[in-house]
């Protein structure tokens, strides 16, 4: 029985990737952090079987303890500071943990490991935030990188690392640039959920208003149950490398908001949205749009969800929890 070792286990892609685990027949573990983490009783009701390990990005024997009792043939480091409006008003502690946090993690392993340093596998989470100010469109594996956040300033960190210790050490370590992708798991705060969330609550007469900042982004959004696959399929190569994961289709945030309005028949969805600075970024990354031929042909991956499916099931998701009065 394969055995894999998640940091981050906790957030979406932890969960949809200790499912696919489980259901592939391995023996999951994830790193937990904190005192009386309120997501631990998430993790044991939705995933019974897996073991947790009380860790921390930042604490390097707490992560040597985890590997040394799971004793894993993969490592995913999932694990991050991961909203990129919050890491302006934390940038010291998004580069404690979504940057040195995998310096961390790849020494840990590095120790663990001895003599044969490519013995466990490991997946870092990077991510199109690196591309940033975009050099060049679509964004592919060799694309400059050039961050616009302190979240994508340490992610940058932790893809280069993670490549360094590919080179320095020989080590299976695989960097999975995986465009924003999404579900009916994500975060309130980001601007998907956030959005499926009002558009529920405004078709069931619960609320009036959705109140966001600046609509002209574009985001390449996928379903994060088949980016988490993508993460696997990385670690089943025979070589480790550096793979985007995208859908390759691009979106505004206002087509979203029309798409998830008119999703519950509501076509006059402006009288609905408002603008409000404070949701407004000090600098903004435009247009993502991802290249993930690589992907395709080496890892035989493809995404299964398309824009309006994804739309939809997040939307639906919502007005369901409100119905059963979750
Ligand atoms: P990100 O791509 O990782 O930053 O994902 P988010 O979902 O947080 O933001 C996606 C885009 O939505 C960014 O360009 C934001 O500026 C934009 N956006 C507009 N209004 C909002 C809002 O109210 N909340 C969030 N989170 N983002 C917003």
């Amino acid at each position: 029985m394969p055995r894999a070792l998640i940091t981050g286990i906790t957030g979406q892609d932890g969960l949809y990737l200790a499912e696919l685990l489980v259901a592939k027949g391995y023996d999951v573990h994830g790193v937990i952090r904190g005192q009386n983490n309120p997501k631990r009783g998430l993790v044991e009701d939705l995933l019974p079987d897996v073991t947790l390990h009380a860790g921390d990005l930042t604490d390097m024997s707490s992560l040597i303890r985890a590997l040394r009792d799971s004793d894993p043939d993969e490592v995913y480091n999932l694990g991050a500071v991961s909203f990129v409006a919050y890491s302006w008003e934390n940038a010291a502690l998004t580069a404690d943990v979504t940057a040195k946090g995998v310096l961390t993690v790849l020494e840990s392993l590095r120790l663990h490991c001895g003599e044969d340093p490519s013995r466990v596998r490991f997946y870092q989470a990077s991510s199109s935030e690196m591309f940033g100010k975009v050099q060049e469109t679509p964004q592919h594996e060799r694309t400059l990188l050039w961050p616009r956040s302190p979240y994508g300033v340490s992610k940058v960190f932790g893809h280069h690392m993670t490549v360094n210790y590919r080179e320095s050490y020989g080590m299976h370590a695989s960097s999975g640039i995986l465009f924003n992708h999404e579900s009916p798991r994500r975060g309130p705060e980001f601007v998907t959920r956030k959005i499926s969330q009002a558009v529920a609550a405004i078709s069931l007469d619960r609320a009036d208003a959705l109140v966001l900042g600046n609509l002209d982004p574009q985001r390449d959004w996928g379903f994060a149950g088949d980016y988490v696959e993508a993460m696997w399929l990385m670690l089943q190569q025979d070589e480790p490398d550096d793979y985007v994961i995208a859908t390759g289709e691009t979106h505004s945030i206002r087509e979203f908001v029309a798409t998830a309005f008119a999703h519950v028949g509501i076509d006059d969805w402006q009288r609905y949205v408002r603008q409000d600075p404070r949701f407004m970024r000090p600098a903004e990354v435009d247009r993502l749009v991802g290249d993930a031929s690589k992907a395709r042909d080496k890892l035989g991956w493809k995404p299964r969800v398309g824009f309006e499916e994804l739309v939809a099931m997040m939307v639906d998701a919502d007005i369901a929890a409100l119905e059963a009065g979750w």
